[in-house]
């Protein structure tokens, strides 16, 4: 058994893992259940398999199609997003919708049904798989598309990796005229701030996300600085390419788990400020390279040793525009009195575009994800507190990031669950899905979260 973690650190298991190599293999027979794994960059324990096996797709890396005229690129599906970019981007095209992160496999993108930061203009990742080959344990393959097996597609897609192994894909492409953003930086005092400029920024800017201080309080509670952008027209064409592009090597390391001290209200409270009053409070406009833009966090490698060895938790939820003021104010407050600062903390809306598939995350409204560091029973107890508002809220938390969701919550923000369940593979599971479906759970609980591990809070305690 080997432990391998998830970006989150946080559950530590032991898992057996077997490398795949070729896409027509037959899957391995082994003792316990299996679950695909790409590269990991979920934060919980959706790509977590403890006692089972993970199926290492990294080994599955060729492209296997791409035709320049129409943008539609056909690999394997442990090819990643990074890998596809240096390719096609050159070439005048672009990923329809991108993570935070480059560093995903086309598969996890496809089994979380990713959303990036057009999601208002162009849904989720899903959206733009035209179709894929499932392979499952009996050794039955499938092609799936919107007209070709259309309930394997519609339960694979977000599927989190329970209904088989996608062993390729193929994705529509969108056309670029270069690969630069021009990028403008907007502040906003406040919560109601934030959705105003959000709203009235979604039609003229493809691109939009917001950083939020969420130490700040009082009137100022919810302030940041939004993020909204365009690819640059054809007159910035023949720029040369920034470095970033070709190397996409990390510019910056985190050498070791930083001490759990080093991030504290203090800390953050000071970056916070420092960060949003760099801006002087008048909106900013600037060419960049799509890098940079899309994805910073990429330029630090291992960013998540930041938060020590315990590692730290994601909480990521959307709410409807009808509660969203409300819902989000209640979040902010909880989080921020909790003595806990989250480092990191993102605001984005969702659009109306309905989301291809059955478990898909993304529905109209506003997005919030935070950062915790792993402080035990005080920040499990947070993210419950959290996710219960959203829940009344009419929200949902996002797998793909959690690792506490109780199975009451997932019931009620994934409706389609039963119809779902009726496609998992017999052979497949994963630590998440055995948590928020106990029925099923063959082992203790307990022995998924270490044993060094702190009691869970109670409402885990319940399900057991
Ligand atoms: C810095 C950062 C920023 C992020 N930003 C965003 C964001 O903006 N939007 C967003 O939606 N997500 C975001 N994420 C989350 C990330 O995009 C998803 O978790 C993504 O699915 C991870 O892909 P992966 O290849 O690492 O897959 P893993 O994390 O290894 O696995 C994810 C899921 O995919 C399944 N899977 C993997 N390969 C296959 C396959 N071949 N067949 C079937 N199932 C498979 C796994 O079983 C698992 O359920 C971010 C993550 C990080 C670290």
């Amino acid at each position: 058994m080997k432990s391998r973690e998830s970006w989150g650190r946080y559950p530590q298991v032991e898992q057996q893992t077997h490398a795949l190599v070729w896409r027509t293999d037959a899957l391995p027979r082994k003792d316990g259940s299996l679950l695909p794994h790409g590269l990991g960059r979920s934060y919980g324990d959706s790509c977590l398999n403890a006692g089972g096996t993970l199926l290492l797709t990294s080994g599955l890396d060729r492209f296997i199609a791409f035709d320049p005229a129409t943008g539609v690129i056909r690999c394997e599906a442990g090819v990643s997003l990074d890998t596809i970019l240096r390719l096609v981007a050159p070439r005048g095209w672009f990923l329809p919708v991108t993570p935070g992160t480059k560093f995903v496999t086309v598969g996890g993108a496809i089994a979380n049904d990713v959303h990036g930061k057009n999601h208002h203009r162009g849904g989720t990742f899903g959206r733009f798989v035209r179709r894929f080959e499932l392979l499952r344990s009996d050794g039955s393959r499938r092609v799936c598309a919107p007209d070709e097996n259309p309930d394997w597609y519609g339960a694979t897609i977000g599927g989190l990796g329970l209904t088989g192994l996608i062993t390729w894909a193929e994705v529509q492409l969108t056309p670029i005229s270069n690969p630069y953003v021009l990028q403008e930086t907007v502040p906003f005092g406040n919560l109601d701030g934030f959705l105003d400029v959000a709203r009235a920024s979604e039609k003229d800017y493809e691109f939009t996300m917001a950083w939020v201080d969420c130490l700040a309080r009082g009137k100022k509670l919810g302030r940041g600085l939004l993020y909204r952008g365009n690819f640059a027209p054809p007159q910035f064409d023949g720029l040369p390419l920034a470095r970033s592009h070709l190397s996409h090597g990390v510019g910056l390391a985190v050498p070791m788990d930083m001490p759990a001290f080093c991030l504290n209200r203090l800390s953050v409270s000071a970056f916070n400020w420092l960060y949003y009053h760099r801006q002087n409070g008048k909106p900013k406009q600037r060419l960049t390279h799509y890098d940079p833009f899309f994805y910073p966090l990429d330029a630090i490698y291992a960013w998540n040793r930041i938060y020590g060895r315990r590692g730290f938790l994601q909480f990521q939820c959307v709410v409807p525009y009808s509660t969203a003021r409300d819902a989000l104010k209640e979040i902010l407050e909880r989080s921020s009195r909790g003595g806990l600062p989250s480092f990191l903390s993102v605001l984005k809306t969702f659009g109306d575009i309905p989301s291809p598939g059955w478990l898909s995350f993304p529905r109209e409204g506003v997005t919030l994800a935070m950062d915790f560091a792993n402080r035990g029973e005080k920040t499990w107890k947070l993210v419950e507190d959290l996710d219960r508002l959203t829940r009344q809220a009419g929200g949902a938390v996002y797998p793909a990031k959690d690792a506490l969701m109780s199975p009451e919550n997932f019931a009620a923000y994934f409706p389609q669950r039963e119809r779902f369940m009726q496609y998992v593979d017999p052979s497949f599971s994963s630590s998440f899905w055995r948590r928020v479906n106990p029925v099923s759970l063959p082992f203790s609980l307990a022995a998924e979260r270490g044993e060094t591990a702190s009691p869970p809070p109670r409402s885990l305690l319940a399900i057991r």
